[in-house]
């Protein structure tokens, strides 16, 4: 079963309105040469939605919210709802990022909410999980992965997951440098698909993406994406240099044209 490639560019709390603006027509510049045939994702701050999803239309480039309230309006200062981000121009919205879980108190239930919101408004969820050192050391990731994704998908049906987008992210490869092996990360894709299987049956579960993110680079998204179960990567820090993250698309693109 071959799952188009996403290569997606979180982009935090980085980036002017302009400078978010550029950056967006510097990779479609750096594209143009090539026919782009993966999926390319940017996640701008809300500021500068709008505008790069202007930028970008008629590219490769789609845009995502990095985050989402489940509500769709009211008194929740300082939020954005799902329809905001869809008319801003928004087809995916981050959900569960562990900054998100760890900063700012998002929990395993509130991240269903989110989706659930994503849902209901025509959005794509790309919903973050991942295990900290801690739980590592302890030889927790596979039941904490397991629950944070089945809370997370609690009550879908199987036509709604099939628009969801899984990235699993070690909390201990975020921005460290440090990476999980290929094979450190298919074993938890691996675990992660057979729990989709089980909830969404097989034809569903294989046409799900599950992204890798934690570190990922243009030196290293080969060994990764060649992995059966890694269907692209959730990129923080290396999708905000043009030359690194039209790297890895490139990179994406290449392993795409030969599979
Ligand atoms: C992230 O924040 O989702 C991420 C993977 O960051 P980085 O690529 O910088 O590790």
């Amino acid at each position: 079963m071959t799952r188009q490639p996403l290569i997606a560019g979180n982009w935090k709390m980085n980036k002017t309105l302009p400078e978010s603006v550029a950056f967006t027509r510097d990779v479609v510049t750096a594209l143009a040469a090539h026919p782009i045939t993966v999926d390319v994702v940017v996640a701008p701050t809300l500021l500068a939605v709008h505008a790069v999803a202007q930028a970008a239309e008629g590219t490769p480039i789609q845009v995502a919210g990095q985050n989402v309230h489940p509500s769709e309006s009211g008194a929740f200062t300082g939020e954005v709802s799902a329809p905001m981000l869809k008319a801003a121009g928004c087809n995916y919205g981050i959900i569960g990022h562990s900054e998100r879980r760890q900063m700012f108190g998002d929990t395993d239930e509130f991240v269903q909410q989110k989706l659930r919101a994503l849902l209901n408004h025509s959005l794509k969820p790309i919903v973050c999980l991942g295990e900290t050192l801690e739980e590592r050391e302890k030889n927790q990731t596979k039941e904490r992965v397991s629950s944070q994704l089945s809370i997370a998908c609690q009550n879908l049906t199987a036509e709604e997951a099939a628009r969801v987008t899984v990235a699993y992210e070690p909390i201990w490869a975020i921005g460290t440098g440090l990476t999980a092996s290929p094979e450190q990360a298919q074993e938890i894709h691996a675990l992660l698909r057979q729990q989709l299987v089980e909830s969404f049956g097989k034809n569903v579960a294989n046409t799900m993406r599950i992204l890798y993110g934690g570190s990922v680079k243009p030196s290293n998204i080969e060994s990764l994406i060649q992995q059966p179960d890694i269907d692209g990567a959730l990129i923080g820090g290396a999708s905000l240099k043009v030359d690194l993250f039209t790297d890895i698309i490139l990179t994406a693109q290449q392993f795409n044209e030969q599979s």
